[in-house]
């Protein structure tokens, strides 16, 4: 791996014109036999997936013959994503590349998002950064890391747009699919006039985002919609927490999905049941995913900043969205977001 650009840009200022012409120079000047690796976040998410799988379409209809796109963990894609043009890009995280020409990372704000897949960082040529997140570490060699960017998606379709790699369905599908998980369907602050501006870029290519939405969004097994009804029966609202702004919080154990025969990507859709209590302006959704472990979801309406908290107990994300892994057992990772929230 080439070191870190010194003094690199800080992220908060996003890419610069020298960044956008190194990660062009880095794609433009690829030989034809070189093999390139792209690499999203654990457990991926519309935004994870669809701006890689958008991308690695892109760079395919480049001529780009030595391609592999791939995500920590097990190599299962969540339900919700498993008609995403693009798929068979995928390979399990054990037959990547193990020393790639190029590596391009997704929507990952540090190396730790990377899990197993880490190491390829060392092992490659270059690594090209794309990102939306402030709390971005600027690991890799290259930084498109923009945090005004309401999803990756966006400066993976600014990558494409300078490239020359015109939008065709598959690709505005699998880039939709990310804007509009990364907004909440467009409600979310970050849903600027260039946004829309982009949507409406995807949708000239005739993609149907009625049929999108119903996929992503609003279709979940029936075992699903009764496991939430008693995982929100559970939430607990504590007025007090957070200053006086209030928490709302529920958890889901490994026993929960076991009783409704549901995979653990059904939980995703979870916080945002949970965040629309109008007492509390922060929620959470702690979910098991290990004995002692626990991804926790956190959201806040706007007066908390919950990546702070995040980032204190050991994850990241972004200003009124983030997460972490929780150890030990649920009062204790409540405890540990209480006191957080009070300091
Ligand atoms: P989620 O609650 O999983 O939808 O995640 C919300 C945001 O928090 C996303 O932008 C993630 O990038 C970030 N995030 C979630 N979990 C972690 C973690 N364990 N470490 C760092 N960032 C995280
Ligand atoms: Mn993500
Ligand atoms: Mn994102």
């Amino acid at each position: 791996m080439i070191s870190s650009a010194e003094g690199g840009t800080p992220a908060g200022a996003g890419p610069t014109d020298t960044d956008w012409a190194a990660a062009l120079a880095a794609v433009r000047g690829l030989p034809t036999d070189a093999r390139v690796l792209l690499i999203c976040h654990v457990n991926p998410d519309g935004d994870a997936l669809g701006s890689m799988l958008g991308f690695g379409l892109g760079l395919r209809r480049r001529g780009v013959r030595h391609l592999q796109a791939t995500f920590p963990g097990p190599p299962q894609v969540p339900e919700p994503f498993r008609w995403l043009p693009g798929l068979d890009l995928l390979v399990p995280q054990d037959d990547a590349y193990p020393e790639p020409d190029l590596v391009i990372c997704f929507d990952a704000a540090s190396e730790s998002r990377l899990g197993d897949l880490a190491d390829r960082l060392d092992k490659a040529g270059t690594v090209l950064v794309l990102d939306h997140h402030a709390s971005n570490t600027g690991f890799g060699d290259i930084h498109l890391v923009d945090p005004h960017a309401a999803a990756t998606s966006v400066v993976a379709e600014g990558l494409l747009d300078r490239l020359g790699v015109p939008l065709d369905a598959e690709i505005a599908t699998c880039l939709y699919v990310a804007l509009s998980t990364d907004t909440g369907s467009f409600r979310f602050e970050a849903t600027t006039p260039e946004v829309h501006r982009m949507a409406a870029r995807l949708l000239a290519t005739g993609i149907r985002p009625g049929d999108i939405s119903r996929r992503i969004f609003d279709t979940r097994p029936f075992g699903a919609v009764r496991l939430f009804g008693e995982v929100l029966g559970r939430a607990r609202l504590e007025p007090a927490a957070a200053a006086g702004r209030g928490l709302v919080w529920t958890y889901a154990t490994h026993d929960d999905l076991a009783r409704y025969d549901q995979p653990a990507y059904v939980l995703e859709a979870l916080i945002d049941s949970v965040r629309c209590t109008a007492e509390a302006d922060v929620s959470c959704v702690v979910k098991q995913v290990a004995p002692a472990e626990w991804a926790v979801s956190l959201r806040s309406k706007g007066a908390v900043d919950v990546s702070r908290v995040a980032i204190a107990l050991g994850g990241g994300g972004h200003r009124f969205a983030a997460g972490f892994t929780g150890r030990g057992t649920v009062d204790e990772v409540m405890d540990r977001i209480r006191a957080e929230l009070t300091a």
